[in-house]
């Protein structure tokens, strides 16, 4: 069994999907690697490192697809929305793909893929189950960004983050509210504590109050009826309109009494909720910061531009999309662990087993002989019901 890791081909990426320390499990499990010369350069791990645990390197990208039997990748074509389409021709019938595929956002490139025969498992589908938890790449990717924003913050705002009592007087704490606590929130809320911040925070799930209260962080008391549970998954449920609105209201005098704000709040498969309003964003002092994480899904706050940051009413708002990147050594140690653990679980006998009954492969596989074959991504394909 090959493994072939190509180097990533989105601009400015520079994680790669696997790193040397997960080459003697793969070893274990009678798995070869074959990784394209310089893939891990711009993470921290160079060829050299890959070859002293026994990987081949490949000279070119055609190459490593040609010999693998399987293809780990961060972003797959699909979450690789501007290099991947040229990965296409590369891909062979019941060769596997592992990655970033983004499959509900780009339906229309999972039947691409599905086109060329490869069997094509998509990592963001990982069913929040505990077996699956070393599988989870989405909650180490959140893991990462979730403590980057801090820091982006934190070098951002024209204050300190921590109380100090100096010669020269003292100093206050900045302020720091966290909206959403899941796996990036709370990332965000502990490490903005850890360098001294005031933290508060707060999430539609009722659950996450203990979460927030264990980092250290206060929280912040809407009334709103939110419902006692979490939907499928763990995930927030949707609201309605009205919700948002009345959050909107509750949440402005916090927002205005606050340095900085990290958004995090997203629903699966929709539009992230807009709940920091421009007039909202006026009402902060000059200089605070607004960190939107949820930018790639349209952004909590409606000012938020993704992938750039814009000073509007003296205030800084930074709508990073792939923070994760930026921390590409961690990061992709990180992943690596997530997809070798992955690919060890689909293997039996040295041979990738499409054993349907396993929730974890159920869920997550996308593509088979030439077929599509993800029940979501078959509904998200559906064409519309025509108007009446
Ligand atoms: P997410 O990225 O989908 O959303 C981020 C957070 O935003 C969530 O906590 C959500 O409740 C919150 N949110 C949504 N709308 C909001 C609003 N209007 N106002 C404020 N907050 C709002 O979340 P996530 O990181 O995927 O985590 C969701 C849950 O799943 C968490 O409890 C997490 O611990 C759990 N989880 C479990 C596993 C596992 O068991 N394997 C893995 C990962 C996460």
């Amino acid at each position: 069994m090959i493994v072939g890791v190509p180097k990533e081909s989105f601009p400015g990426e520079r994680r790669v999907a696997l790193v040397p320390a997960v080459l003697p499990a793969l070893a274990k499990g009678g798995v070869e690697v074959f990784i394209e010369a310089g893939a891990g350069a711009l993470a921290g791990y160079p060829d050299r490192a890959y070859a002293e645990k026994g990987a081949r390197i490949a000279s070119s990208r055609g190459q490593v697809f040609a010999e693998a039997d399987a293809v780990f990748q961060v972003l797959c074509y699909g979450a690789n929305d501007k290099t991947g389409r040229a990965d296409l021709p590369l891909l062979r019938r019941d060769q596997v793909l592992i990655g970033f595929l983004r499959p509900l956002g780009a339906p229309e490139t999972v039947k691409e893929i599905a086109a060329t025969g490869a069997i094509a498992f998509a990592v963001e589908l990982m069913p929040r189950i505990t077996r699956a938890q070393s599988m989870d790449a989405l909650s180490a990717m959140s893991t990462v960004a979730g403590y980057k924003a801090v820091l982006l913050a934190a070098t951002t705002l024209p204050r300190m983050f921590p109380m100090l009592m100096t010669a020269a007087g003292t100093v206050t704490a900045a302020r720091v509210f966290v909206v959403g606590a899941g796996v990036t929130g709370l990332q965000a809320i502990a490490h903005a504590r850890k360098l001294g911040a005031v933290v508060s925070g707060y999430d539609v799930r009722p659950a996450a109050r203990e979460e927030m209260l264990s980092l250290g962080a206060r929280i912040v008391e809407l009334p709103l009826e939110t419902g006692e549970d979490a939907g499928p998954g763990g995930y927030a449920r949707a609201q309605d309109e009205s919700f948002y609105r009345r959050q909107r209201e509750l949440m402005a005098r916090v927002v205005a009494e606050t340095d900085v704000v990290i958004t995090t709040a997203i629903v699966p498969g929709r539009k992230a909720p807009v709940l920091i309003t421009a007039a909202m964003v006026a009402g902060m002092a000059p200089g605070s910061v607004i960190v939107d994480l949820a930018a790639e899904r349209g952004g909590n706050c409606e000012l938020t531009r993704p992938n750039e940051t814009i000073v509007a009413h003296g205030v800084t708002i930074i709508g990073p999309v792939n923070l994760a990147g930026t921390v590409p050594y961690h990061a992709s140690q990180m992943y690596a662990r997530n997809v070798t653990t992955f690919f060890l679980h689909l293997l039996k006998n040295g041979q990738v087993e499409l054993n349907l009954d396993d929730e974890i492969t159920r869920e997550t596989l996308l593509t088979r002989g030439g077929e599509v074959v993800h029940p979501r991504v078959l509904e998200a394909l559906a064409p519309a019901p025509a108007a009446r």
